[in-house]
């Protein structure tokens, strides 16, 4: 698989805390990072061990580079993306993919009119635990699934506590944040998302941003020749000391995930049926974002997929944007 050269869009703590990293490891080459600001492109640059650095994203598209890392605030997400794509680099873009659906879809037209990829940066479904999830529910172990149960309740690092909780910075808010990560596991697991219901809250001392910090929602899915699948989420930016899980719920059995829905490899797959409760092995021994850009490039290289294709990000939004819509209005918000 030839390594790739990539120009980073967004001079953010992830691109810093996790993606530079996993490229290098893939063998990526890290051209150079455009940000809004000169100071902290060069800042950015120098603190990462970047040739370049520039605050115009013509100049980084025209640098010798085959994809982009797009990881700037949500809003930016579509127009630098599509302008990416129009100048034919490959895309790995931060989720949730754009503010709306019609945008996402009309990123998902354009990278399939241009032949380039499109892919959205969720890490989680290439997690080999959700993989191994997917696996057992596909083979039958658990029966006929009835209903899934995501707990991603964290508390939102002071680091982290900007634009995600408001100030004006449009697509704050912990559904965008988090729920959207749920919908990502969720949907290539229980089929298709058809109707949402959410309740969320403005929870924390600190939250002066003003968006909603704590949300519960209710997604019923559709599988042809199944019954209805019932899946609720918890996700917060203000619970301390909780872990994360995924729990489905079968005819005949239940799986459980522990640690389910961190950033960080490991966690523990847990499958109890009428013969008992085992423990199943997984090897989590690889990160979640060389996984993630591992695909990418195997999918430029046309031997592979992405772990969240620009398909699979548009979905996860749409179930974000319905339960934002949802929370708003009080009522089920159904989905086409
Ligand atoms: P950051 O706040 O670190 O960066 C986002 C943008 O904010 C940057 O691109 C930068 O704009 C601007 N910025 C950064 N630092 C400053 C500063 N000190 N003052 C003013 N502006 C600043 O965001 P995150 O890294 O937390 O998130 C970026 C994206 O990645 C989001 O879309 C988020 O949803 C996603 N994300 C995904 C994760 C995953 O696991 N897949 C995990 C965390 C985030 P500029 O480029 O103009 O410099």
């Amino acid at each position: 698989m030839p390594a790739l050269k990539w120009g980073l869009i967004g001079a953010s703590d992830i691109a810093a805390t996790r993606v530079i990293g996993a490229i290098r490891s893939t063998g990526g080459e890290t051209v150079g990072v455009f940000s809004g600001s000169a100071e902290r492109a060069r800042e950015f640059a120098a603190s990462n061990g970047l040739a370049g650095a520039t605050t115009d994203l013509d100049e980084i598209l025209a640098w010798d580079i085959d994809a982009v890392y797009i990881s700037s605030t949500n809003d930016k997400h579509f127009d630098q993306a599509c302008h990416a794509l129009r100048a034919g680099k490959h895309v790995l873009c931060e989720k949730p993919l754009a503010l709306t659906a019609d945008q996402a879809q009309a990123m998902v037209d354009l990278a399939e009119e241009l032949g380039l990829v499109l892919a959205a940066n969720h890490h989680l479904p290439g997690s080999p635990l959700h993989a191994k999830v997917r696996e057992l529910v596909d083979a039958g172990a658990i029966g006929t699934v009835l209903s899934a149960k995501i707990a991603h309740a964290v508390l939102l690092p002071e680091r982290l506590r900007g634009w995600r909780i408001g100030g004006g910075t449009p697509g704050s808010g912990v559904i965008l944040d988090i729920t959207c990560h749920d919908a990502s596991v969720l949907n290539p697991l229980l089929g298709t998302p058809v109707a949402v219901s959410a309740v969320a809250v403005n929870q924390a001392d600190w939250n002066t941003g003003g968006q909603d910090d704590a949300a519960m929602t209710v997604i019923r899915y559709e599988r042809s020749g199944r019954p209805p699948v019932l899946a609720q989420t918890h996700d917060s930016f203000t619970v301390g000391f909780a872990g994360t899980s995924l729990e489905v719920h079968g005819t005949a059995g239940t799986i459980e995930v522990l640690d389910a829905m961190t950033q960080d490899t490991g966690g523990q797959v847990l499958l109890t049926t009428g013969a008992g409760r085992q423990s199943i092995d997984v090897d989590c021994s690889q990160d979640l974002y060389v996984i993630a850009v591992q695909a990418f490039t195997a999918a430029v290289d046309g031997t592979g997929v992405p772990t969240a294709t620009g398909r699979d990000g548009l979905m996860a939004l749409k179930v974000a944007v319905a339960a934002q819509e949802s929370a708003l209005s009080g009522r089920t918000v159904h989905l086409n």
